[in-house]
């Protein structure tokens, strides 16, 4: 097995190099350093805020020579920012090992890819159509949504490059077909690759995280059920409440395929939407929407709430070393914080509410920090006090 820390005289730990220095990187960073491993982050941005309790090189994706010398600083190389270019990656996996593989990276930065892989490994996906032109577009939309007689209308995706609700349109009419198109390409006849979903009437929506170690060991936190609005995750409650066993357990099983077939090292997520069956056992069933080839967003809850973090496990994983118990510590509900944070003070003085605030500056859409409420379910006061306070720093003028 991989041992990066065999290189190193004794008493000084692995070095792991994270590509991108936001938020997901801070909390690798914090994450490591209890295991003795030191974290130096790459990201094109000085402020970048993992640069605050880690070491920041700081030089554009495209500088080969700079990520040439970041990789020959580093035992292992990780990636926190799902758009890093696949060139990058491949150019620094070959002077340090890399890891999850760029194959994973390079599906989980096109959504038809990301489709055609879970249709492959036997997920269920909602009906789909890729579309480069107008024409296209127009042809998909109505085959996708309105012809098909779903009543509900198209979700239109850049395929890549979107993340947090940007880069997509939701269509409910013919009427709005057009203008989405302008939207999303800049004008009719520009070519844009875009996906054109069947637009879902899920009842909740789920993630699964789970992580894999370098000889296959395979370990996977509870479903999380998260609600998001605008396109941003704004609270997730772990573990979801009321899953059928039999989801929970088809859906474990497909990550484990899914990860087994990319060979794939460290923390994946997979998004999903549950809709009602009649059909299905249980009477409820789980499309896959989308994954995401690193730690996510809807797994912060486990910093707080469980026995090993997705950011130790994903640290662990790519260092090649044994993984840590994914088990629940205590219900818990995380809040984002989107646009400015709330008053330190007021968030402090709520009991069991662990506070995370990225120290970034605000700014409207933007993830600054959320809270985790522990021993909590959706309806406490507790976490109602929290959203409230969240509500009122978003709305702040920043
Ligand atoms: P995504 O970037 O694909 O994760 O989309 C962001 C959010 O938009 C999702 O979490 C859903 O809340 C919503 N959304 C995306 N695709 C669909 C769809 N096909 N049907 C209904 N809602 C969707």
């Amino acid at each position: 097995m991989f041992q990066p820390s065999m290189h190193k005289p004794s008493g000084q730990g692995p070095t792991l190099g994270i590509l991108g220095a936001g938020q997901l990187g801070r909390m690798l960073a914090l994450a490591a350093a209890p295991l003795g491993v030191r974290c130096v982050c790459f990201d094109p941005e000085p402020e970048a805020c993992a640069g605050d309790v880690s070491e920041l090189v700081c030089a554009p994706w495209s500088d080969l020579d700079a990520v040439a010398a970041f990789a020959k600083r580093c035992d292992a190389i990780t990636f926190e920012f799902e758009n890093v270019p696949a060139a990058t990656l491949r150019h620094a996996s070959t002077l340090a090992r890399v890891d999850p593989p760029v194959l994973a990276l390079e599906t989980g930065q096109d959504r038809l890819l990301e489709k055609q892989l879970f249709e492959r490994m036997g997920l269920s996906v909602h009906p789909y159509e890729a579309a480069s032109t107008a024409a296209e577009f127009a042809a998909a939309c109505e085959r996708v949504g309105f012809a098909s007689g779903s009543g509900t209308g198209v979700v239109a995706k850049t395929r890549r490059g979107g993340y947090d609700g940007k880069g997509q349109a939701v269509i409910r009419s013919r009427e709005q077909i057009s203008a989405a198109w302008v939207a999303l390409a800049g004008s009719m006849d520009a070519r844009k690759d875009v996906l054109v979903e069947q637009f879902v009437p899920f009842e909740r929506e789920l993630s699964l995280i789970a992580v894999r170690g370098a000889g296959g060991a395979f370990a996977s936190y509870p479903l999380t059920q998260n609600r998001h609005q605008g396109g941003i995750l704004r609270e997730s409650i772990a573990p979801a409440p009321s899953v059928p066993a039999s989801v929970a357990r088809h859906t474990a099983r497909y990550m484990h395929d899914l990860m087994d077939a990319l060979q794939y090292v460290g923390v994946l997520a997979i998004e999903f939407f549950l809709v009602r069956d009649a059909a299905a056992e249980d009477g409820a069933r789980l499309l896959a929407n989308e994954m995401a080839p690193r730690v996510h967003n809807s797994g912060h809850w486990t910093i707080d709430a469980a026995m090993t973090s997705q950011f130790e496990n994903h640290v662990r994983a790519v260092l090649g070393l044994p993984l840590g118990s994914c088990e629940v510590r205590a219900p818990s509900v995380m809040v984002n914080f989107i646009g400015a944070m709330p008053p330190a003070r007021d968030l402090l003085a709520i009991p069991g509410c662990r506070v995370h605030d990225y120290a970034k500056p605000a700014r409207a859409g933007r993830k600054v920090g959320h809270a985790t409420i522990l021993d909590a379910q959706a309806d406490d006061p507790r976490v109602k006090r929290v959203i409230e306070l969240a509500s009122a720093a978003d709305a702040r003028p920043v």
